[in-house]
């Protein structure tokens, strides 16, 4: 007997926050899409990462009606410096003209949101991929599920399934560092100030939540698995070290952490496929880029295919305006990651000192801190 063929237009490879944003903007479309993930529903409902959402990105998914996320703490001000060196910046959201220069708020309740948003749209999951081959015409996957193996034969494929593996395809820089997340408890309050701290280990983020702060505490991966075996008040003691006592912390949550690389994508659109958020680019957390591009990426394909929409969605010409479209804007957010954890990830005197000057000089000019800002709530437009 022939194993049936369910045929797509679009099949979404990777229902993650980005696939499911795409799945969103696409609705209405007229497009028959399917999105496809390897894990069952709420997988993502340990996933103990804050993200820094952009104010550009609260809009695009207020858009998407799927803003209202469960908590959500305002980035009012952003304080800029490094340890053991002079030097500091402050990016403040009224300077923009904004209530807030971004969000933080759970992956898992953005996750939870976009779910209930797409839960009309046709989803396999638990599925495993296991073939993929493209032609002129169409793309064909073979896929298995609880239900037994499904063939798939889509005009468009849309990767969107997180990080890359290894391969030439794709770019790929080890930080040798671990990320640390967890929330620690300010003795008084955070009046809705974020702050960058760069340390010769690699950079710290504490970002407003709630009462706490949301930490990325970034470090070699040695001292990392060190930190995260460490008791409370040890991992706090190494956070107030980093901080040079600017903030006083009395508590602290559970601790995860996550390996550190810059995966990048070499050609973000092939024979009917197209690749999008974690699976383009996969950033170190420094400045909170990496759903934000994510984000961006959907979007844009999503406005490149409805613009398109009378065609067929897998034609080359029509991949190519969205790969064009999205390269500038990746490019900047993995060079500006990149660089400034190469810049700031040493204790050399003489780069100390001229980061220090650079500071500085961001926080004497204003007009020199508004192209950075300005890269953080919108990205390259
Ligand atoms: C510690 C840390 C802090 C961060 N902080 C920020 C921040 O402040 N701001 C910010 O913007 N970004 C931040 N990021 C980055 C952000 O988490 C990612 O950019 C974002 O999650 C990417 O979304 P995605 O949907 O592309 O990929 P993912 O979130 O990785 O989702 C991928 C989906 O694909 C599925 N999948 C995987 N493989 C397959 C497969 N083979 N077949 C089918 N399905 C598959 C997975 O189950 C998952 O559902 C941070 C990242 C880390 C690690």
């Amino acid at each position: 007997m022939t194993e049936a063929v369910r045929h797509v237009d679009i099949a979404i490879l990777g229902a993650g926050p980005v696939g499911m944003a795409l799945a969103r903007a696409l609705e209405g479309s007229g497009l028959d899409l399917l999105l496809i993930d390897r894990a069952p529903r709420g997988a993502w409902a340990n996933d103990p990462r804050a993200l820094a959402i952009a104010h550009g990105s609260r809009q695009l998914l207020e858009r998407l009606g799927a803003w209202n996320v469960g908590d959500t703490t305002d980035i009012r001000s952003i304080h800029v410096s490094q340890q053991g060196g002079f030097g500091r910046t402050e990016l403040a959201a009224g300077d923009y003209g904004l209530p807030a220069l971004g969000y933080v708020l759970r992956y898992r309740d953005l996750a939870a949101r976009l779910e209930r948003e797409t839960s009309t749209i046709p989803t396999l999951r638990p599925a495993t991929v296991e073939h993929i081959d493209s032609d002129e015409t169409c793309v064909r996957l073979r896929v298995s599920t609880d239900d037994g193996p499904a063939n798939i034969v889509a005009r468009l494929l849309v990767h969107a399934e997180g990080a890359p593996a290894d391969g030439p395809d794709v770019h790929v820089r080890d930080y040798g560092q671990l990320a640390i997340v967890t929330e620690v408890r300010p003795a008084s309050g955070h009046h809705f100030r974020a702050w960058e701290r760069f340390t010769p280990d690699g950079p710290l983020a504490l970002l407003p939540f709630g009462q706490d702060y949301a930490i990325v505490l970034t470090a070699p991966t040695a001292t990392a698995q060190r930190l995260l075996q460490d008791d409370d008040a040890s991992f706090l003691d190494a956070l107030r070290e980093r901080l040079g006592g600017r903030i006083d912390l009395v508590g602290c949550g559970r601790r995860a952490g996550f390996p550190l690389a810059l995966r990048l994508r070499k050609q973000l659109a092939g024979p009917r496929q197209v690749w999008i958020g974690n699976t383009a680019q996969t950033l170190h957390p420094v400045t909170g880029q990496g759903f934000n591009l994510g984000l961006r990426d959907a979007w844009t394909l999503a406005d490149t295919l409805w613009d398109a929409r009378r065609q067929d969605p897998g034609e080359a010409k029509i991949l190519a305006r969205h790969a064009r479209r999205r390269q500038p804007d990746r490019l900047i957010g993995a060079a500006l990651t990149d660089g400034l954890v190469r810049l700031f990830s040493n204790d050399l005197m003489p780069l100390r000192t001229l980061r220090g000057l650079g500071l500085l000089a961001l926080d004497l000019a204003p007009p020199l801190r508004a192209p950075l800002a300005r890269q953080m709530i919108w990205g390259a437009r």
